[in-house]
């Protein structure tokens, strides 16, 4: 019982109504402004009495919960939040994966010594980021990630659950298919037209049979269903910034070529973000005059991002306020610093038409490895 998956309860809400005290108790719903055509990010428990949830359209919400406070997210601030609670973290283990802002799965195989069972330190968790933080996290330890995760959902909000080998024999074969890890609405809904509803329907059931219904996840499904999973707790990569730079074979001074460089260096750059599902909050530019003088701009963001043409236009905005524009320039760089784990963004807020060319572009790329794609306006270049 070593796995621990640790989840803040309806946390964007939970922190503003910590900021707010009069919010306390309220229904409080971030994200979309009612009128907008957003969507709500995050709602506190007294929100979702109404029928609010996460993704639901902010216009619906106003229907279901016209005196809910709507409040636009402080996105700098939850991550502000969101690196303290991590850090309580890791005064307990280095092994931590983080799934979003405000979730986590820590393995502590190595702090039993220090702070006692698996259940005592998440009790220790709890109590700390609720005296410290002023949150409450419901915590959920198991044997393995997708049982630590469903005794997190039967325990929420701020509750603590061990998900033991008595649960395992007695309560997940009763839990719906949907509980299972990955098993979403649709599969959902093959599977129980073909008489599959439970996990307990489904850990008996033969590879070759579930094959047809869902395909290559069979083995691993049945796999979840008997209440194994091998999958081992991840740390992320800890890459600090990621950049590239172009060295000119002859002194650029053109704004307009140096720009194409700059948009040409932040799909480079922006691809290997999405690569390693990352985002970063700085974006540097680089510029270095042929007497080698090397000039650095940055600017630091409120939110994390990754598209190709948001660093573009940092970056380009940098080199119009750089004072060498117009200038010979034999280098020119891009730096993203500041790196947060890609899915800490609520994808559903800031996804842009750009993200999805994006998209488009890294598949690509992906399928022709050594083919040269890009945006038209790099075309003439
Ligand atoms: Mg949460």
């Amino acid at each position: 019982m070593n796995i621990l998956h640790c989840d803040l309860d309806a946390f964007y809400a939970a922190v503003e109504q910590r900021d707010n005290p009069h919010l306390q108790g309220q229904p409080v719903i971030i994200g979309g402004r009612p009128e907008s055509r957003g969507v709500v990010a995050t709602c506190s428990y007294e929100a979702r009495k109404y029928g609010v949830h996460s993704a639901m359209p902010a216009s619906q919400a106003y229907r279901l919960c016209p005196h809910g406070t709507f409040l636009p997210p402080d996105i700098k601030k939850y991550h502000s939040v969101s690196r303290q609670v991590f850090e309580i973290f890791t005064d307990y283990t280095p092994t931590i994966e983080p799934l979003s802002i405000d979730e986590a799965f820590l393995d502590i195989s190595g702090c039993h010594k220090l702070f006692g069972s698996s259940q005592e330190v998440g009790i220790l968790i709890r109590k700390r980021i609720k005296n410290e933080i002023g949150l409450n996290i419901s915590i959920g330890i198991a044997d393995n990630k997708f049982l630590a995760k469903l005794a997190t959902n039967l325990c929420k909000p701020d509750g603590i659950l061990l998900f033991d080998a008595n649960m395992i024999q007695n309560t997940l074969p009763k839990l719906p298919v949907s509980s299972l890890w990955s098993v979403g609405s649709k599969t959902a809904w093959r599977l129980n037209r073909a008489g599959i509803y439970t996990a307990g329907d489904l850990a008996n059931i033969s590879p070759e049979k579930l094959q047809r219904i869902v395909g290559s996840n069979a083995s691993f499904l049945i796999a979840l269903a008997q209440g194994h999973d091998q999958r081992p707790v991840c740390p992320r990569s800890d890459a600090k910034s990621m950049g590239n730079e172009i060295t000119f074979p002859i002194d650029l001074s053109d704004p307009a070529e140096i720009d194409q460089v700059i948009l040409e260096l932040s799909s480079q750059v922006g691809f290997r973000l999405r690569q390693s599902e990352l985002k970063a909050c700085t974006v540097h530019l680089k510029l270095r005059t042929p007497d080698f003088t090397t000039v650095t701009r940055s600017r630091t963001l409120g939110n994390a991002i990754d598209a190709d043409l948001v660093i573009y236009n940092i970056a380009s905005d940098l080199y119009r306020q750089s004072g060498l524009t117009g200038k010979p320039l034999r280098l020119t760089g891009i730096n993203c610093s500041n790196l947060i784990p890609c899915d800490l963004e609520q994808p559903a807020l800031f996804e842009k038409s750009s993200d999805r060319l994006d998209n488009i572009i890294d598949e690509l790329k992906n399928s022709f490895a050594g083919a040269k794609i890009s945006r038209a306006s790099l075309m003439e270049k």
